[in-house]
């Protein structure tokens, strides 16, 4: 079974930005929330009054692991971290921090961060973060 991310039809919006390094997710024109992964109902009010926007790509380290496997499908080598992140607009989605060294002295609950995509292997770009320029280390 590949690991390859791929494109659904309900998926299709967000990876076609995504290969042109933009963070596109549904916002709901009822409660006005945004909110991912992407789904033809809002989840928080259930009305299928959503559309699709792009995000700042502006965002927070949530939580985050780190990973001590191989990820041999992606060329990921450990260490990596697997984060939850906080995007400005409110929804909450799985990444991970590159561009900084992978540990709890680099690696800050809150520190701000931003979108960035890069390619694993042979699958399309997939969306991460990396600390903004005035956070790095
Ligand atoms: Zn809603």
């Amino acid at each position: 079974m590949s690991l390859t991310p791929f494109a659904l039809p309900e998926t299709k919006p967000y990876w076609d930005a995504a290969a042109q390094d933009r963070l596109h997710i549904q916002r709901c024109h009822d409660c006005r929330k945004c909110y991912f992964p992407p789904a033809p109902v809002c989840p928080h009010c259930t009305s299928r009054n959503v559309v699709w926007e792009d995000m700042s790509g502006r965002a927070t380290l949530y939580s985050y692991v780190i990973t001590a496997s191989p990820w041999p499908q992606w060329d990921m080598k450990p260490p990596f971290s697997v984060a939850t992140i906080a995007l400005e607009e409110g929804p909450r989605l799985l990444s991970t921090v590159v561009d900084c060294e992978q540990s709890p002295f680099a690696l800050k609950i809150d520190m701000p961060l931003v979108a960035t995509w890069r390619k694993f292997g042979d699958g399309p770009k997939l969306l991460c973060f990396r600390p903004t320029a005035e956070n790095r280390q």
